[in-house]
């Protein structure tokens, strides 16, 4: 049994006890994905764009959650009236 081991994400040449990648940064908890802190590094632009989508619908939860708060909150003080 081979104790060294390719990077899923980048192919590059890992050493068993390896807890990420040094090319890719990669690491089991990022679930060896291209979403890494390198992410300016030769990524194709479709996985760019699919992070900025990410980010966007975050946005939007983010957004729903503070209007759902502000409504709640509504709601609360006009019941105390
Ligand atoms: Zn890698």
């Amino acid at each position: 049994m081979s104790n060294r081991y390719s990077c899923p994400n980048c192919g590059f040449e890992l050493k068993a006890q390896a807890l990420f990648c040094p090319k890719c940064g990669s690491d089991e908890n990022t679930g060896w994905s291209e979403d890494t802190i390198y992410d300016d590094i030769g990524l194709p632009d479709a996985s760019q764009n699919e992070a900025k989508k990410k980010s966007v619908i975050k946005q939007d939860l983010i957004y729903l959650i503070m209007i759902i708060l502000f409504l709640s909150m509504l709601y609360v003080s006009l019941r105390i009236f």
